[in-house]
């Protein structure tokens, strides 16, 4: 059977607008992950009624319940005993909780007594399952009543995701008759409608496994879902489907349940034993920041100049005042030679290279906003790539970012350019 799960954030500090829900979008990218349908996010202050009546609503329509936030030992933290209302459950002291709590604050808070409103975090819902928490005070906790499966997790991002990913998905695995395995395949240089065009068939018909088309910025995702007694037979499904959608798409595949392209193309340098320079002037750094978030870069990334002004193009990179003069520096001409210049300026093996217009004005040639050339030079070869990446300052300079990496993943498998 699917599940269907709801999901109830509680915190006035959401509502006033002070924080975004990141909770709850991790706990849905989670569950979705599981195969469990997510069909209504709510957010509720630290209110009690209000809870309340959000809670009635959510029994009503869900078969997993999942709240955030409240289990801390103020005063506005009332989501165990409201649910524990609601739910007709007494809160009953847990010794082994409180245990963890004194440890966990005395390890904190060396020398410092602990208040005596801690301990109000170790009432917990008579006949739960306790959730310890390794990650902060609160333990969370679950129980099933009249069919509902409800599930209380703490607010802070860092304890929500360490609790859901080590306490939660073990709990909700053992529900399900068998387990759910999915694989994401990641995508650029389709569009999000002409590659769900493509599918609208193959998703109809599906069932198990299923497909979901996801859009990001410039990328899409297919992940497929199976559901099976055991991971080896859900796998077996997946298979199949998987290679027709590489069938289908081909290159335009860049990565199998992989979190980016830059974490592609910093394992094929890697492995080739290859190192990388950049030049940048639209993307003003962010090639560069995007490989040095990952760790292990500077066995491959040699560094990168952010040649913003013409003079810095043609003193530091070498670019030829001639070309600059005669074609601009948004060209075909100056991307190439900035490419080739950040290779020798930085020793590298290969240097990739961005110049465009980011806007939000077009530039004083007359270039439209969102031109980028982006080139790559090797050895012998230089390849450049215009592009055209809309409106929005942001999002021109991110996915320019993309098609430089984009431009040294096909060089490095081989990939037409
Ligand atoms: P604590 O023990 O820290 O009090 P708690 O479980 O009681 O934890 P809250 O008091 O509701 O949680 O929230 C603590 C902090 O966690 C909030 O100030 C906020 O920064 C963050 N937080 C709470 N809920 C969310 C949410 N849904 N998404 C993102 N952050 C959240
Ligand atoms: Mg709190």
């Amino acid at each position: 059977m699917s599940y269907t799960a709801e999901l109830i954030a509680v915190g006035t500090e959401l509502l006033l607008g002070n924080i975004a829900n990141t909770d709850a979008q991790m706990l849905s990218q989670g569950l979705s992950a599981l195969g469990i349908n997510v069909y209504y996010h709510t957010v509720v202050g630290d209110n009690p009624q209000r809870l309340r009546d959000a809670v009635e609503i959510a029994r009503k329509r869900a078969d997993i319940l999942i709240t955030t936030g409240g289990l801390g030992p103020t005063c506005d933290d009332l989501t165990k005993q409201t649910l524990a209302q609601v739910f007709g459950l007494p809160l009953v002291f847990d010794e082994a909780s409180a245990g963890y709590i004194r440890e966990y604050f005395a390890r904190l808070h060396p020398g410092r007594p602990m208040t005596e409103n801690n301990l109000q975090q170790a009432m917990l819902p008579k006949g739960c399952t306790i959730f310890r928490n390794d990650w902060g005070t609160a333990p969370g906790c679950a129980f099933e009543a009249e069919g509902v499966r409800v599930i209380m997790l703490p607010g802070p991002p860092r304890e929500c995701r360490a609790m859901f990913q080590h306490r939660v998905l073990p709990y909700l695995r053992e529900l399900g008759d068998g387990t759910i395995v999915s694989r994401t395949l990641k995508l650029f240089g389709i569009g999000e409608s002409a590659m769900e065009d493509k599918l609208r068939d193959r998703m109809n018909a599906m069932t198990n496994p299923t497909l979901a088309p996801y859009a990001k910025e410039g990328e899409c995702e297919l992940r497929i879902t199976a559901k099976a007694p055991t991971q080896a037979e859900a796998e077996a499904l997946i298979a199949p489907v998987e290679a027709d959608l590489r069938g289908l798409f081909g290159d335009l595949i860049y990565g199998a349940d992989v979190p980016d392209m830059e974490t592609v193309v910093l394992r094929l340098m890697r492995e080739r034993g290859l190192t990388l320079g950049c030049a940048e002037s639209c993307t003003g750094g962010l090639i560069a920041k995007r490989f040095t978030d990952l760790p292990g870069a500077s066995a491959v990334f040699r560094g990168g100049v952010v040649s913003y002004a013409s003079e810095v193009k043609r003193d530091v990179l070498g670019v030829p005042q001639a070309l600059l003069d005669q074609y601009g520096a948004v060209s075909p001409q100056v991307a190439r030679a900035m490419a080739q210049g950040a290779r020798r300026a930085l020793g590298s093996d290969l240097a990739v290279a961005t110049t465009g217009v980011a806007g939000p004005d077009p530039d004083d040639r007359g270039n439209p906003v969102g031109l980028v050339y982006v080139a790559l030079a090797g050895e012998d070869a230089c390849h450049v790539r215009e592009v055209h990446l809309g409106q929005g300052r942001e999002m021109v300079r991110r996915r320019a970012a993309l098609h430089a990496m984009d431009l040294l993943r096909r060089q490095l498998t081989g990939c037409p350019l």
